[in-house]
């Protein structure tokens, strides 16, 4: 699904707070229009450290699955920078849980039993 950079943008952020990204740390989005780049959005996640981490919004894949993706992609970082720390955390479980595309709407679910928590955006 297409969506505007500024778009792109507020959903990165809103994911990036919730899901605890250190103090410091910001959110940038560019055009993803280099030739080997799939069409959508390139989302870059920098820490306060500088050190940085790279997302991909998807626009040729369905919006709730795009958005699912660049959640997991964003979780990953912003897991690396906590080192560990279970993020969102899954209710009774000491993994994190995980963005899917769940009818229609990017969710975080147990990754184990596949229940929803919440949707990946309010
Ligand atoms: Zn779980």
């Amino acid at each position: 699904m297409k969506a505007s950079l500024s778009t792109v943008l507020g959903w990165a952020e809103e994911i990036a707070d919730r899901l605890g990204a250190p103090a410091g740390s910001t959110v940038d989005v560019e055009a993803a229009d280099g030739p080997a780049d799939a069409p959508g959005a390139l989302v870059t996640l920098t820490f306060a450290d500088g050190s940085s981490s790279g997302a991909h919004y998807d626009e040729e894949l369905d919006g709730a699955e795009a958005l699912a993706l660049l959640a997991d992609q964003l979780q990953e970082a912003v897991l690396e920078a906590v080192q560990g720390r279970p993020s969102p955390a899954c209710p009774g479980h000491g993994h994190p849980a995980a963005a899917r595309a769940v009818d229609g709407t990017a969710c975080w679910v147990c990754p184990e039993t596949g229940s929803v928590l919440r949707p990946v955006l309010d």
